[in-house]
């Protein structure tokens, strides 16, 4: 019996409870909410130290600039592919479907629009002007530029000087994977909660109202996360998929119930290095940078869903207005952070870029979360698969 009551078991039980609680006793699961809210800030308070520390030994591991632009190009190649194929499919999906609704048409306008993002805004947004900021505001892409720069510089130091670098943040990486393994004690809990008030405060009915356009989001997905990525698992990887899934899988459950990539990588830095058998360099390089650049899931949700308010408006996207939304949805996917709703918000640069309205977005608001939940999991596991096939070209130089 005891065999079967792994985290792992008892964070699927969780996510099974916590829907059934949630439809339930709604009025319950939402006072229950501080225990997810708990688990959620064990899992942030980890993530500046850990991005900070892990990324930092993963490239003095590396042992030189050489090895770095290597593994850097590789990775950004890779996320790039996967992305566009992520993009394809959903495009692919969306145009066999035709989802379309005008049901919610006059709930439009109801929601504000978020601010509009430009691409030029977006591109100096990853630079910081005080790294303090960026560690007490915890904004990764800056933590994460700087900490490239950082351990690029430490490997241009004298062996020794370089060694006493990298001792400390082998010792702080070390100690953080402890902590994590600590909280991941909690997942069960956690998800529970977490899940439980999502579904008492958004309902189910909402996914009902707009099935046509959940359910073609909700295909491509797993057609990118069962078919495609598994298919580069095993060539470009050569390894078994399914088998490395079952290693990994506490991170994508709680991928799915954090709605949060960021919030996500402590687990799945943990879960890759320790079970899924993943070099240290890779787990610690591509993961952190994965979880904010590479998100699959959301590129092609990006995609779906303007396709999908261009359907409901009556307004015909061809071809070239397609190749504009594969490209801008790439850009949204890489430009999100990895927190709850990001991609709708970065949706507004697609939308002005095929004309249509940025109100549209309250289309779609209502199942948001519940979709962002499905594109999360899919976003981590990408990133996931990724830290394992890349693990295969790295040229280390210790
Ligand atoms: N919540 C997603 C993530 O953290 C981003 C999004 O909103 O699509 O990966």
């Amino acid at each position: 019996m005891r065999r079967y009551l792994t985290t792992e078991t008892l964070t699927i039980a969780a996510i099974v409870l916590g829907i059934a609680a949630g439809v339930w006793w709604p009025e319950a699961m939402l006072s229950f909410k501080w225990a997810g809210e708990l688990f959620l800030m064990l899992l942030k308070m980890l993530i500046v130290p850990l991005v900070f520390a892990s990324v930092f030994v993963a490239i003095v591991g590396l042992g030189s600039g050489e090895a770095l632009r290597n593994l850097g190009l590789k990775a950004f190649g890779y996320y790039f592919l996967t992305t566009a194929l992520a993009v394809t499919v959903g495009l692919v999906v969306v145009n066999l479907v035709e989802p379309a609704t005008s049901h919610h048409l006059q709930a439009v306008g109801t929601v504000s629009p978020p601010k509009e993002q430009s691409l030029s805004s977006l591109l100096l947004s990853f630079v910081p002007s005080n790294l303090f900021e960026a560690l007490s505001e915890g904004r990764i892409v800056q933590i994460l530029l700087f900490v490239i720069l950082f351990a690029a510089a430490a490997l241009h130091l004298e062996a020794a000087r370089r060694e006493s670098l990298q001792l400390f943040f082998e010792s702080v990486n070390d100690a953080m994977g402890v902590i994590a393994e600590w909280v991941i004690k909690l997942t069960p809990l956690g998800v529970f909660s977490l899940i439980g008030y999502v579904v008492a405060k958004e309902g189910l009915q909402t996914l009902w109202d707009l099935k046509s356009y959940v359910l073609a989001v909700l295909l491509a997905l797993f057609i990118h996360a069962l078919g495609v990525l598994p298919a580069l698992a095993v060539t470009l990887g050569r390894f078994n998929p399914l088998d490395y899934f079952l290693k990994v899988r506490e991170a994508v459950l709680v991928a799915f119930s954090t709605a949060s990539s960021s919030a996500t990588l402590p687990i799945s830095i943990e879960v890759a290095a320790e079970k899924g058998g993943v070099k240290k360099e890779s787990a610690g390089f591509v993961l952190p940078l994965g979880a904010t650049v590479n998100m699959d899931g959301t590129a092609l949700y990006e995609a779906i869903a303007v396709m999908f308010i261009a359907n409901s408006y009556g307004v015909e996207l061809g071809f070239s207005q397609q190749i504009v939304i594969f490209l801008t949805a790439t850009f949204a996917s890489i430009g999100a952070a990895g927190i709850p709703g990001a991609g709708l918000v970065m949706m507004t640069m697609i939308l002005s870029a095929v004309g249509l309205p940025l109100e549209a977005i309250g289309l779609i608001a209502a199942v948001d979360r519940i979709l962002d939940m499905f594109r999360t999991a899919i976003n981590v596991w990408g990133d996931l698969l990724a830290a394992k096939i890349l693990a295969r070209y790295i040229k280390s130089e210790q």
